[in-house]
């Protein structure tokens, strides 16, 4: 294989910075590339099959959809593939051209997909003549890109490296020089390390295959293949997620197919769940049996039970009862002795005789691979069922989902960009008292809620959130904070043990164009979960929201976004936009007027006490001592409009009961959002409203913004659905006493 003597010619900050545009970017590779070619955009730029330096600029802009991409990463990049294009005829290092081929074969191998596709995408890029066949020398430039992607992703290649070759020369088997298409993919999907290169993805089709990703560790680990220490300065291997297996790269062939089993196979599985043990994985931990320390004499030491995380001596197996009662976690795992295959219930009610009619047993859930599965949960316990946002909250949604596949059972955790969320609903759909855990942004949360409307259970489970990303208001109101940053999972999980359920009101929104033909931007929801608003906020959130579509980089923290928000609140345009609101809108809140006079640049309709991240319209309430929280909606029809009688009013999520704010102008917006002023102007608490527009004006709901043309909304109640609040955190009186008036 040809040796990149300069393979770092991209920094990892740069590789980051790069990965982050891939992330935000909608378009594939395959796309943009035809723009080289016929009469597309980038023709001009091409030279047989390369391109210059301005064409790849032009390239990246087009495939990143970015327009700031510094010029420095251009050139660092262009010049990694004139390296690798040395040697070919009119590209090299001394030509100012790169080979088209490569620059797609490198961002294909960062995309999205399935490993078989970008298997077959990268040996079609080489086969220029189309006859199934690649040479030796071209074999090793899609390694050569592969490789360096392998570097980018922080893998050490000097364990890849002699895997990729060992593959090549399995693939040519008979030394000609050549290798088909059938060779080339038959070779790829049997190399483990390549495919978890490619990003692998098992299914859960066949229980016993395991999960693999890469992994590096910090302590000495020993591979379960070859009882070996795992090698490279970062201790790297591949660690099954399912079960912890953990094998050097070059022994993940020979590993047994002997992951976890999901669900109970036989008559014997059902029922009672029994510790299933894999070795290994005890560093440094203490024996649950004897309570002595599992000491690792540099081999593989020690058992760990995959369900109950329970860590034991080998010497001590013999001293432990059979049956895993599933830890810690109990309450929220489904074992897999509770799942279980229709037929075996089917072959329990003939033999008993008297066995329910099958007419009358309750729909079976049918799992992707035509396997009918039941569930039958252990007793008095609350299993979870976790939906998983993975584009939320960048990497750490990826490894959200991981790490709950391996502390529940996988068959518990979904990935909502893989069929969304009705094939888990649709698998607890019977189960008594289960919760569900929505881990993403509260679109998120809205779209879960949305499906739990449709899917017509027989309860509404409570919904509890892990929050991704940044905004999260409504999460914030529930108390599970206002982003994830790497904490405990399992024992987040226990505060969901610990929490409790809040009924939470939802809003129906209905907009009617005064001119039905009169195109505006889509209604993002027909629901509201959180608020609403027309005028200055909706006006910020909108380009807020242009503007981070643009520049993914400028947004990586929430400290940055409450910076831009001010930015954005001072723009003069926007300004103008809003500045004679009350001139063009009219509310009617239960069918009272409501007084739009004074300076007004926007209003804003609140469900729940939070908004853009934390800032609170409404404000802090004293609550005069001694009174009782405010009664519920229902028996007061009547808008509270009195500015005296709304100093006293508290927000609640579940009084079915909205709250109306007015907001003077950008500068007091950009005070609210950057914490300066605490809030808007109280207009009304109230049960239904209706507002009237005359011209265009931006509008928003739960932070997804559009334009509308003149129209009439109309918010009225929908429904209450079951949210699990947190514990309050826990007093901090103890400590408060400490630091206070202890020393006088
Ligand atoms: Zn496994
Ligand atoms: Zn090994
Ligand atoms: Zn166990
Ligand atoms: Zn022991």
């Amino acid at each position: 294989m040809e040796e990149s003597p300069d393979w770092a010619t991209l920094s990892p900050e740069e590789f980051a910075h790069l990965q982050k545009y891939l992330d935000y970017s909608s378009k594939k590779v395959q796309d943009v590339l035809q723009d080289f070619y016929g009469d597309g955009a980038l023709s001009q730029h091409r030279q047989g099959e390369c391109v210059d330096f301005e064409g790849f600029k032009l390239f990246l802009k087009s495939y990143l959809e970015a327009d700031d991409i510094s010029d420095a990463l251009c050139r660092h990049l262009f010049m990694s593939f004139q390296t690798t294009a040395a040697g070919q005829p009119g590209a090299g290092a001394g030509s100012d051209l790169v080979c088209v081929n490569d620059v797609s074969c490198y961002f294909s191998l960062l995309e999205g997909g399935r490993p078989e596709d970008k298997l077959e995408f990268t040996f079609k890029l080489y086969d220029k003549d189309g006859n199934g066949l690649l040479d030796s020398s071209e074999v090793d430039r899609i390694i050569t890109q592969m490789m360096r992607v392998a570097q980018y992703l922080d893998w050490d290649v000097t364990e890849l490296k002699p895997i990729l070759q060992e593959m090549m020369r399995e693939i040519d088997y008979d030394g000609s020089g050549t290798v088909s298409l059938a060779e080339w993919l038959r070779g790829g999907v049997t190399n483990i390390p390549l495919l978890v290169l490619l990003g692998l993805e098992v299914h859960m089709k066949d229980d016993g295959q395991h999960m693999w990703r890469l992994k590096h560790f910090n302590r000495p680990v020993y591979c379960n293949v070859c009882e070996t220490l795992l090698v490279g300065l970062r201790k790297q291997g591949l660690c099954c997620t399912f079960c912890k297996f953990t094998v050097h790269e070059r022994c993940a062939r020979k590993a047994p197919p002997s992951c976890i089993s999901t669900y109970a196979k036989s008559r014997k599985e059902a029922g009672v769940q029994a510790h299933v043990w894999v070795k290994g994985g005890c560093e440094a931990g203490k024996c649950g049996k004897c309570q002595k320390k599992i000491k690792s004499f540099q081999s593989l030491t020690g058992l760990h039970c995959v369900w109950c995380h329970l860590k034991i001596h080998e010497e001590c197996l013999a001293c432990v009862a059979p049956t895993c009662d599933c830890g810690v976690l109990r309450d929220h795992v489904l074992p897999p002795s509770a799942i279980y295959p229709v037929v075996l219930e089917r072959q329990n009610s003939q033999k008993n005789g008297s066995g329910t009619p099958l007419e009358e047993t309750p729909q079976a859930f049918a799992t992707p691979e035509g396997q009918a599965l039941r569930v039958s949960p252990v007793l008095d316990t609350h299993p979870l069922l976790v939906f998983v946002n993975p584009k939320s909250g960048g990497k750490q949604g990826e490894r959200v989902l991981r790490k709950f596949q391996y502390l529940l059972n996988p068959r518990q955790v979904y990935n909502l960009l893989k069929g969304g969320p009705t094939p888990g609903l649709n698998f607890f759909r019977d189960v008594p008292d289960f919760r569900i855990l929505v881990c993403g942004g509260d679109g998120t949360v809205g779209w879960i809620l949305d499906a739990i409307d449709k899917a017509n259970l027989p309860r509404r489970p409570p919904v509890a959130v892990l929050p991704l990303g940044t905004g999260n208001d409504l999460a914030r109101c529930l108390r599970w904070g206002g982003g994830y940053d790497g904490e405990n999972l399992a024992k987040i999980l226990k505060d969901i043990e610990g929490s409790s359920v809040v009924q939470m009101d939802r809003w129906h929104v209905q907009v009617l164009p005064e001119n039905p033909a009169e195109k505006g931007d889509p209604v993002p929801y027909e629901i509201i979960n959180n608020y609403f608003s027309i005028g200055v906020d909706a006006s910020i959130a909108h380009r807020f929201h242009v503007m981070r579509e643009k520049y993914p980089e400028k947004f990586n923290s929430r400290m940055k976004n409450k910076l831009w928000y001010f930015e954005f609140a001072t723009s003069e345009t926007i300004f103008a936009t809003c500045k004679k609101l009350k001139e063009c809108l009219s509310i009617e809140c239960c069918g009272t007027p409501l007084d739009l006079s004074g300076a007004l640049s926007g209003v804003a309709v609140l469900n729940i006490p939070s908004m853009h991240g934390g800032s609170n319209l409404w404000g802090e309430t004293k609550r005069p001592l001694g009174e009782a929280r405010n009664a519920s909606g229902a028996g007061q029809p009547q808008a509270i409009t009195d500015a005296e009688t709304l100093k006293t009013c508290v927000q609640d999520l579940s009084d079915q009961r909205l709250e109306v704010v007015g907001l003077e102008g950008v500068i007091e917006m950009g005070q609210i959002y950057t914490g300066l002023k605490s809030a808007g102007k109280r207009l009304a608490k109230c049960s239904e409203i209706t507002l009237r527009t005359l011209k265009h004006l931006p509008m928003q709901i739960d932070g997804e913004p559009w334009m509308q043309p003149p129209c009439t909304i109309k918010i009225t109640h929908k429904n209450q659905t079951p949210m699990l609040m947190a514990a309050p955190p826990r007093s901090s009186s103890f400590f408060g006493l400490k630091k206070g008036p202890v020393e006088a």
